[in-house]
């Protein structure tokens, strides 16, 4: 049983970010990167369907430039097998990520691949279905768990994602509430929020991810066509919050929501 489980390199998200006067990008200085977080829970789930058994091997791998090697050593740390880092400096779409995400698969025979649902960056949404398409593999997104995470399962660090055999369970959540699916492997299922709370890596797990695998392999390398389809044109920041203001009684909150707000 071989997960590959896919890594992006994304500012904090709890750094303040500045988009470019020019709208051409966000700032970059001094900015602080991390695993993006639904990465992590990608990578928590993984080594949970390892701890339970069956012999898996966790491999990492993330697209990028020679910096995303930190965020693999952060995965490595957690306790995952080995790192494949695809060395890119082109702007690429999700398309072109699927694309690549394809040939690693495919080349690694892997039997899951665990994503997150979306990159904090842009948000997209979509890279793990695409992929899903371009494999020809069943997909489950937003994988999430029916307990709370405080519950017992949790506190034991059950996996939320269920391997038998050649078929993986997964819940999964929809508006209305939790789904349960049954999909074939290989598979790629896509995770939510909700599905576990990612370790911290140990002192002796960060140690021995100095000396764990992390392949470099250059997109080019690849013979694959990931010229971007989708261009950005602009960014721009959110509109500034306006200021609150503050009433003297219940009678003038009542008057105003009626009057201004026009929402009684
Ligand atoms: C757990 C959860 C949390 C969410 N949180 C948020 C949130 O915080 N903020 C927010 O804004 N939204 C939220 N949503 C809504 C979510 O973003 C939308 O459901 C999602 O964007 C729609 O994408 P989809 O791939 O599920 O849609 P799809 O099911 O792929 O549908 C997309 C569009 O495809 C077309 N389509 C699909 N099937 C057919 C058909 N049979 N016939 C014709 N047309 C069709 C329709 O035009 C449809 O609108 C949440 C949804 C869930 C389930």
């Amino acid at each position: 049983m071989k997960i590959l489980v896919t890594v992006k390199r994304v500012p904090d998200p709890n750094a303040t970010i500045k988009v470019k006067p020019d709208g051409s990008g966000i700032v970059t200085d001094n900015l602080k990167y991390v695993v993006n977080p639904f990465d992590e829970i990608a990578i928590e789930e993984a080594l949970r369907i390892k701890e339970k058994g069956g012999g898996a091997e966790v491999v990492l791998a993330s697209i990028g430039a020679k910096e995303s090697a930190e965020q693999l050593r952060t995965g490595l740390a957690m306790g995952a097998d080995r790192a494949i880092l695809v060395l890119a400096d082109q702007p690429l779409d999700s398309l072109g990520t699927a694309r690549i995400f394809e040939k690693l698969a495919k080349d690694e025979q892997a039997d899951l691949v665990l994503m997150g649902k979306q990159a904090i960056d842009d948000d997209c949404n979509q890279t793990g279905q695409m992929l899903a398409a371009l494999l020809g593999w069943p997909q489950a997104t937003f994988a999430s768990k029916a307990e709370a995470l405080d519950s017992d399962a949790e506190k034991q660090g059950l996996p939320g994602v269920v391997l038998s055999g050649k078929s993986a369970k997964v819940l999964r959540e929809v508006d209305g509430g939790l789904e349960t699916l049954e999909i074939g492997l290989p598979a790629v299922v896509t995770v939510d929020l909700r599905l576990n709370t990612p370790r911290y890596a140990s002192l002796p797990g960060i140690m021995k991810a100095r000396k764990k695998e992390l392949k470099e392999v250059p997109v080019a390398s690849l013979g694959l066509d990931v010229a971007p389809r989708v261009k950005i044109h602009k960014l721009a920041p959110p509109p500034a919050r306006q200021a609150g203001r503050k009433v003297a009684s219940v009678e003038e909150l009542v008057q105003v929501l009626h009057t201004e707000a026009k929402v009684i």
